[in-house]
């Protein structure tokens, strides 16, 4: 590695976009492996695994670490760990803009370039925001997400308002009433556009019967009514009638999706059903350089799913480095009401029993296909919980670059 002094790229074996539980795991198998000193590891925040540090609850840490723990203190463990295998880490440093293998970075002492031979994204995912979902209404800052909210509470010991609803119904949703309820503050209700929670439905129970909080399915919000920039009220319509409910701020909550942006510019083979690049199972894309693993291949999972994907991330990594080929695949055809499916590329020639993993916006119940060259060679019947992903056995076949390769989805009919 070495730092030239008119401003050219610093070179690089592998560089890691993202200290998370993904692009830590991955730098750590990687160090293992001998590549600590030819290896980098960026994130824009000034801490490491920033979105696991801000949840101060259990939830965290049994899978990879056997034993529970908080999401903060899951944070310094994958930090120590880092430390103790001598993965170097650049804070404030903030991707900007991928050229091939050239990556530019914004820092506080101005842009800085790398180039790479590897380079793995594991850049997270983020909440969808109030502007995303085209509702109505004035600006404020007491219109946020969990995650902020999070911040606020855990980072900043702050209490931001006095009485919010909550926009979503996914297992965040229920993490932001406890974030809510541990700084006092009242939450009035979970709103949800769909007719279930996108969730078990067992936390609708404990949301009204334990949390005291009521779920309002089948609910649209209309507006969020401001004056002066502060949150007066909300305006919501179940069953064609509109109500209004006080509240001093809204919580916007899930509706998590890739943290892609720049993936979706920069790259080619962007793939808009999974709002990221297709991959192998060994988490490479079509350009021999770059690997995607954790939350930015698909939106929100638990952390210790994407521990793993780094760890495998990491050792394809290496293999590649040794290798230096190109993985020749088939991309797999994906039905409409999948909402994500990993891989979406299948290694060809290679004989082996792979794991698919799915996921549907929706409850639903139904029958997976998978069809090559039109002919079936996997059936599965499936009930689905939104977002949860639901593992199908692959097959045993070689494929080859000529073979085509489809999942579909057929839903049972409701009687
Ligand atoms: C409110 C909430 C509650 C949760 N509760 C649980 C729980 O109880 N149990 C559980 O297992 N999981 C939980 N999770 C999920 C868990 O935090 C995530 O699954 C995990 O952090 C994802 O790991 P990752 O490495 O894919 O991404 P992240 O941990 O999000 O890491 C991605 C990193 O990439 C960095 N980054 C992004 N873009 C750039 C860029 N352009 N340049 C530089 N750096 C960049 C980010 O700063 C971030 O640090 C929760 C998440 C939230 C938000």
């Amino acid at each position: 590695m070495y730092q030239n002094d008119i401003g050219e790229p610093i070179e690089i074996d592998i560089a890691i976009i993202g200290a998370g539980p993904a692009g830590i795991a991955a730098a750590i198998e990687l160090s293992k492996l001998g590549h600590d000193k030819n290896m980098l590891v960026f994130d824009r925040e000034n801490q490491v695994a920033m979105t696991s540090r801000h949840c101060d609850h259990q939830g965290f840490g049994l899978m990879e670490f056997y034993r529970p723990m908080t999401g903060l203190d899951y944070a310094m463990t994958l930090e120590r760990k880092a430390k103790e295998h001598s993965v170097a880490i650049k804070l404030k440093h903030s991707l900007t803009h991928i050229n091939g293998d050239i990556l530019t970075f914004s820092t506080i002492d101005g842009e800085i370039k790398y180039i790479a031979k590897r380079i793995l994204f594991a850049m997270g995912a983020r909440e969808t925001t109030r502007s995303s979902m085209a509702i109505s209404g004035g600006r404020s800052p007491n219109i946020i997400t969990t995650g902020a909210l999070q911040r606020f509470v855990h980072i900043h010991h702050r209490k931001p308002f006095n009485k919010a609803v909550i926009i979503g119904s996914e297992i965040v949703s229920f993490s932001a009433i406890m974030t809510a309820r541990e700084a006092g503050i009242e939450v009035t209700g979970i709103i949800e556009e769909e007719d279930k929670i996108k969730s078990f439905s067992i936390l609708s129970y404990a949301s009204k019967y334990l949390l005291k909080t009521p779920v309002h399915t089948s609910t649209k919000l209309l507006s969020i009514n401001t004056e002066d920039k502060e949150v007066k009220s909300i305006t919501i319509s179940k069953n064609n009638t509109e109500q209004t409910i006080e509240c001093d701020a809204v919580i916007f909550s899930g509706g998590f999706v890739p943290e892609s942006s720049l993936l979706q510019k920069h790259l080619h083979d962007f793939n808009l059903l999974n709002r990221s690049t297709d991959i192998t199972h060994n988490f490479q894309t079509k350009d021999k350089r770059y690997f995607l693993a954790g939350n930015v291949i698909r939106g929100a999972l638990t952390a210790f799913n994407c521990y793993f994907e780094g760890k495998k991330a990491g050792i394809a990594i290496h293999k590649s480095l040794q290798k230096n080929d190109i993985p020749i695949t088939v991309k797999i055809e994906i039905g409409g009401a999948i909402g994500w499916c990993y891989p979406t590329l299948i290694e060809c020639n290679k004989k082996q029993k792979y794991l698919c993993k799915i996921r549907f916006p929706k409850h639903t119940k139904g029958v997976l296909n998978i069809l090559l060259n039109d002919k079936e060679v996997m059936r599965q019947e499936i009930s689905a919980v939104p977002y949860l992903s639901i593992t199908v056995d692959w097959f045993n076949i070689p494929i080859k670059k000529s073979d085509r390769l489809e999942v579909t989805y057929k839903e049972e009919q409701k009687s």
